[in-house]
């Protein structure tokens, strides 16, 4: 692709590219759309060696899942990938998108600055796709990171079959902490709820983990412990160390939009970003996808499907919008 190409108009701009957005940007670039792929190239999951669950990809290192998906998408002489992290998405009016030949007056500047050495990119696109992930952020312990991706893991459907009958933790703050363990409770009957402190298991939810077997430890956490690689504990403020040798945490998740600058985006309760039943965003002309919509993270195979729909989604309303006849039929 020479340089007057990478600056002619482009269909999607796609925001992210994990799963989601690789997924949805090999199916755009399939129905011959030019499209560019903006990725910062910090994957929530790089904590971790092995994904699982991705079928006939069970067990790959989560990177080269993302390399082959890259390859793949660039095989094709439309496709734009950046190494860029995107600072800035702007609306064009209706008379610049269609100055640029946007036939249905939707538009966006999507600004990005160039990582590891790769150049600063500007691109003029009809529609934005939004497949940023997530950041998260642990409970404030000091080891806690040290043990994120090998002991400790947050995707239960993702890394709890390697952890079956263990002696396991579920630290969290949140509601849905009572839901988690529940599900851990199939992997092992060894469990211990750790809230840190924080009042997110309700007594009755209290009496029914208790009634499995499963206790909930309510006192603050001061650290977790190990010895070298491996976990062996969980440590309380009061000093008393209950053995675990691994477990789960529940993360606080942040929608990583700041890109928007001023514009406003409705969100859920959660911050999550929210998506009508076609993947479009409160802002006309841009769509989500992957773990940063509700219902937040999940799979790899998740973000990849949902990627896959949404492009669907967003190739039929770029038709509609050039013949303009609506974005749906009723
Ligand atoms: C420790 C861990 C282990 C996991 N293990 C598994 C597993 O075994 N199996 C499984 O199925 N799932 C697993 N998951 C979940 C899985 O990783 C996610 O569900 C999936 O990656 C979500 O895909 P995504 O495309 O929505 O987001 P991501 O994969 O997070 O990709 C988002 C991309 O957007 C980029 N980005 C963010 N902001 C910008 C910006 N402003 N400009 C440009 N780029 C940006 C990021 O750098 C990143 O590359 C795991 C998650 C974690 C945290």
């Amino acid at each position: 692709m020479t340089a007057e190409d990478r600056e002619a108009p482009i269909g999607v701009a796609v925001i992210g590219g994990g799963p989601a957005g690789l997924s949805a940007g090999l199916q755009l670039v399939r129905a011959n759309r030019r499209i560019a792929i903006l990725d910062s190239n910090r994957p929530r999951h790089s904590a971790t060696l092995r994904s699982h669950g991705f079928l006939t990809r069970d067990g790959a290192p989560p990177l080269e899942l993302r390399r082959l998906g890259r390859e793949e998408f660039e095989s094709y002489p439309t496709a734009i990938y950046a190494q860029a992290l995107t600072r800035e998405v702007v609306p064009l009016s209706a008379e610049e998108a269609r100055a640029v030949g946007f036939p249905d007056g939707i538009g966006f500047r999507v600004r990005g600055t160039g990582i590891r050495g790769a150049a600063d990119v500007e691109f003029v696109a009809r529609r934005v796709l939004i497949a940023a992930g997530l950041t998260e952020e642990l409970p404030a312990l000091p080891m806690i990171r040290a043990y994120y991706g090998t002991a400790l893991h947050s995707c239960v459907e993702c890394d709890g079959f390697e952890k079956s009958d263990e002696p396991l933790a579920l630290i969290g703050e949140t509601s849905d902490v009572f839901a988690r363990a529940l599900l851990i409770s199939r992997f092992s009957s060894d469990l211990i709820v750790f809230t840190n402190g924080a009042d997110a298991v309700l007594p009755l939810q209290e009496q029914q983990l208790a009634s499995i077997g499963i206790r909930v430890e309510r006192r603050p956490i001061d650290d977790i412990v190990g010895e070298r690689a491996e976990m062996t504990g969980v440590r309380l403020v009061d000093g008393e160390v209950i053995p675990r040798v691994g477990g789960f945490v529940r993360p606080r998740w942040h929608a990583p939009v700041e890109f928007l600058g001023d514009l406003d985006i409705d969100r859920d309760d959660w911050g999550l970003v929210a998506v009508n039943d076609r993947g479009e965003t409160s802002i006309r002309g841009v769509y989500a996808v992957g773990d940063i919509v509700p219902p937040g993270p999940q799979q790899l195979i998740i973000a990849a499907g949902s990627g896959a729909r949404v492009a669907a989604k967003l190739n039929m309303d770029m038709i509609r919008g050039a013949v303009g006849v609506g974005q749906t039929d009723h």
